[in-house]
């Protein structure tokens, strides 16, 4: 098999990305936009040692798990990997990628995984459940202004202002940007020349509070004619703040360090609620939020509450509990343990983060949560250090590159009875799962969360328990 072969392949496996794979020769070829059970045409495009990445240029006999998708957009898009997979299947596929990762990776057996895992929390409505949305702004060939997303890998704009992902609100909300733009003659940004004005536009949407925030991302220091800006996206309902971002630099990074407020609010609030039972029902009254255009606030509102309340459940806190929460963020997690916990400690490593999480704790009223601004791996060993205090209970929340293994090491030096661990990377989960269960700990349960349907990604939550000599040891057969 050689680059430009043109063969049929039988996909029967999907990778992490969610792409198809086939084998050839005994040899696995990665298909993006095929699904196992489909029977496809592919060109080879690249050949490794081991494995090769093929085109997909005609479904020969679809995959009876293939639906229609929504979005016409679907395979240019970066954003939905699998949306023509039916969403019982995308779920199938999330649940099996943790489980194979932490068979493969962590070493898990299939006995322990089958007894312990928890069914996948899936999205009662897999669309519309984006809280934030970001278009760049640009213009197609015929020189109009367009808005829209890049096509996968590129900088290309597709030109599509009504993500099925996201709100419906965002195309008004876009509708009013270009015109603006139109009637003022306010020329979008062109990363090649550097030259222009308005960059991206930033949606934020509260679920609970139906408030809305609409920042510009722009090139200048002001808005030409922003009155005019105001009045227009003030006519829409539930608009409750409006800034600009200034991003003067070339870079790929959306947003720039500083926000004007234009009308309104600097931020719009949300509430997390704790939900528990089998219908996810909402416990007692929601933790607000206060979000800006800069704040990290997971994207999936409703799913965080399911996610959280897992976590939250795993930990198991009876109100005695000594409590870390690395990786806090802007201290979501923290302030919903605080309610249940003697003490919380949140490390992060962006200051801004925890001068949200601070504000969060206070608008609250939850005195017994404390933030720290720095490296988990650095912050909590000089803590235990310092003071020696072990923990009852220690959550961690990592970036897609898992903990640090100093991270790892002092949690295991701090002997929390449990260990919550939330992730959106399967793989460096199960290394440090792996890790945590060489030095003393038994993995408890794991449930995976769909917190990006369509997409390939999934999230994970597992409990670790200490490891106690005396307690009974479960024979695998
Ligand atoms: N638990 C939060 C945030 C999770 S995202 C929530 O659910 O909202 C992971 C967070 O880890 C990010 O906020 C990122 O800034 C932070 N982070 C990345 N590397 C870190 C490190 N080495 N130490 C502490 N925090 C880190």
């Amino acid at each position: 098999m050689k680059k430009n072969d043109i063969i049929t392949l039988r996909i029967e496996d999907m990778g992490v990305h969610g792409e198809g794979i086939g084998k050839a020769d005994n040899i696995p070829l990665f298909v993006k936009d095929a699904f196992i059970g489909d029977l496809v045409s592919v060109k080879v495009m690249k050949m490794k040692k081991n494995y090769g990445y093929a085109k997909l240029l005609e479904i020969l006999k679809p995959s009876k798990d293939r639906v229609t998708p929504k979005c016409e957009f679907h395979r240019t898009c970066g954003g939905c990997q699998i949306q023509a997979l039916s969403y019982e299947k995308q779920l199938e596929y999330k649940e099996r990628k943790v489980r194979n990762n932490l068979k493969r990776i962590g070493g898990f057996s299939e006995t322990l995984l089958e007894r312990i895992t928890e069914p996948i929390i899936g999205m009662e409505e897999p669309y519309h459940y984006r809280n934030k949305a970001q278009f760049p702004i640009g213009k197609d060939r015929e020189g109009n202004i367009v808005a829209g997303f890049y096509a996968g890998r590129t900088h290309t704009i597709i030109p599509n202002r009504n993500c099925l992902l996201g709100l419906p609100l965002n195309e008004k909300i876009l509708d009013i940007v270009l015109n603006f733009m139109e009637k003022y003659h306010i020329e979008p940004y062109d990363e090649q020349t550097q030259t222009g004005v308005v960059r991206h536009v930033l949606t934020r949407y509260g679920f609970t509070t139906e408030e809305w925030m609409v920042c510009l991302i722009i090139n200048q220091r002001e808005l030409p004619y922003a009155d005019s800006f105001v009045s227009e996206l003030c006519k829409l309902e539930g608009i409750k703040s409006i800034s600009i971002n200034i991003n003067m630099e070339n870079t790929n990074v959306i947003l720039g360090k500083e926000t004007k407020i234009l009308w309104g609010s600097s931020y719009i609030t949300d509430y997390i609620h704790l939900r528990t039972g089998e219908d996810w029902n909402v416990e007692g009254d929601g933790i607000a939020y206060q979000i800006s255009p800069q704040s990290f606030y997971q994207v999936n509102p409703i799913q965080t509450e399911k996610l959280y309340s897992t976590a939250l459940a795993y930990a198991g806190l009876t109100g005695k509990e000594r409590v870390w929460d690395l990786y806090c963020g802007i201290g979501t997690i923290s302030l919903f343990l605080a309610r249940k916990a003697k003490k919380v400690s949140g490390v992060e490593i962006v200051p801004q983060a925890i001068a949200d999480a601070k504000n969060n704790a206070k608008i609250n009223g939850i005195t017994n949560a404390e933030f720290y601004v720095g490296k988990a791996e650095e912050v909590l060993p000089e803590h235990y250090k310092k003071t020696g205090e072990k923990a009852d209970v220690i959550v961690v929340d990592p970036p897609r590159k898992g903990c640090d293994e100093k991270c790892l090491e002092t949690i295991v030096r701090m002997e929390p009875e449990r260990v919550v661990y939330v992730s959106c990377d399967s793989a460096t989960l199960a290394r440090d799962l792996k890790y945590l269960c060489e030095r003393g700990y038994q993995l408890e349960r794991v449930r995976a969360c769909d917190m990006f349907g369509h997409s390939g990604h999934v999230e994970t939550v597992s409990l670790l328990s200490k490891f106690h000599a005396d307690q009974h040891i479960e024979v695998e057969l």
